[in-house]
């Protein structure tokens, strides 16, 4: 089968013809219908963040066909359509009993620690498999397993509720999840903090108040708009020190910061009149769960989670196609998904 793999870290990804992998009795084996491309891929490919074999194919946001069975999984048939969780997990250790996957003692990224969906077939554990409806397009599927599990993780860890006001550091992709998200879960007022333009306008015409950070301080702008009320939960989704201390600075007494971007710098926080006095919470956020994606998957199938189609690129499973995707994911603020779509 045709594979688009990582050989050389700070290398460009290389067309590979590669065996169509063998399915043990719990796994299904995929026809990939589409693999988004993603920042974490970019990071990977230049060396950010750190793999564990070589070479490698990418791509942890997958949907297609179920093409095999695996002998020990019942609740999948052949042709099923499919999107995948991309963290694989033992299922046995303490974590993983409480469904807390994202820190089971062994678990394993797709795409990262085992080859992804820059492929024609992925193999996955049954497990890890979920019926994608009709409704919703295989390039959908694909990508909202990353930013929009995310966003619903972040929003879940906050325990966000209805009637919450809330405000969104960055509108990109987790962005536009999360306030589809909060509107689901009947939020109060939404504000949502960028320095694009063109976000900034994404955001008001989806119903956001659009808080220009390049014009005042977002804080300060946030704590006018609200009568000094401030809001009830902050989402941080840029990874900057900065904007994760305006997050916390902008929450009303009760409120909850999730952090969700990654980012190497520190934080200060003024213990008493920033963090104590009010009983906020700084809540770290990490990938999400798969019993959070049954709701995810009914919210895109409702129409209530969507993407716009000028929001998707598609390019093929092409080694040239696929590495100018990455440079423009690593170098672009532009808010546009690319998605791998293999052609027959
Ligand atoms: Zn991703
Ligand atoms: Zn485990």
């Amino acid at each position: 089968m045709r594979a688009v793999r990582l050989a050389q870290i700070g290398k460009w990804l290389e067309k590979e013809d590669v065996n169509i992998p063998g399915i043990d009795v719990s796994d299904v084996l995929i026809r990939v219908a589409a693999a988004g491309i993603c920042h974490s891929d970019a990071h990977y490919r230049a060396g950010i963040s750190k793999i564990d074999r070589l070479p490698l194919t990418l791509g942890h946001e997958v949907a297609g066909r179920v093409e095999k069975v695996g002998s020990g999984v019942t609740y999948l048939s052949l042709g099923d359509r499919v999107c995948v969780h991309y963290l694989v997990h033992c299922g046995s250790c303490e974590f993983c009993v409480c469904g807390l996957e994202q820190f089971c003692r062994s678990v394993q990224m797709i795409g990262k620690h085992r080859d992804g969906g820059y492929a024609e077939f992925i193999k996955v554990p049954g497990a890890n498999a979920f019926l994608l409806p009709d409704e919703i397009p295989f390039e959908v599927g694909a990508i909202m397993m990353c930013s929009s599990a995310t966003a619903l993780h972040a929003l879940n860890k906050a325990r966000f509720k209805a009637g919450e006001s809330i405000a969104i550091f960055g509108f990109g992709g987790l962005g536009f999840s999360a306030l589809q998200l909060a509107r689901a879960f009947d939020c109060g007022d939404v504000y949502a903090v960028e320095i694009n333009p063109a976000k900034l306008a994404l955001a008001a015409s989806m119903g956001a108040v659009a808080i220009d950070a390049r014009s005042a301080d977002p804080v300060g702008q946030i704590k006018e708009a609200t009568d000094g009320k401030r809001v009830d939960v902050a989402l941080e989704l840029i990874g900057s020190a900065k904007t994760m201390h305006q997050a916390v600075l902008c929450l009303g007494s009760l409120g909850r910061a999730a952090l969700v971007g990654l980012t190497a710098e520190s934080m200060s926080i003024h213990p008493y009149t920033e963090f104590i006095n009010k009983e906020v919470e700084i809540i770290g956020v990490s990938d999400h769960l798969a019993t959070e994606l049954p709701v995810l998957i009914e919210l895109a199938r409702s129409g209530k989670l969507r993407f716009p189609q000028d929001a998707l690129r598609v390019v093929d499973l092409d080694a040239g196609q696929i590495n100018a995707a990455l440079d423009a994911v690593q170098h672009s603020i532009d808010h546009v998904r690319t998605v791998i779509v293999p052609l027959k």
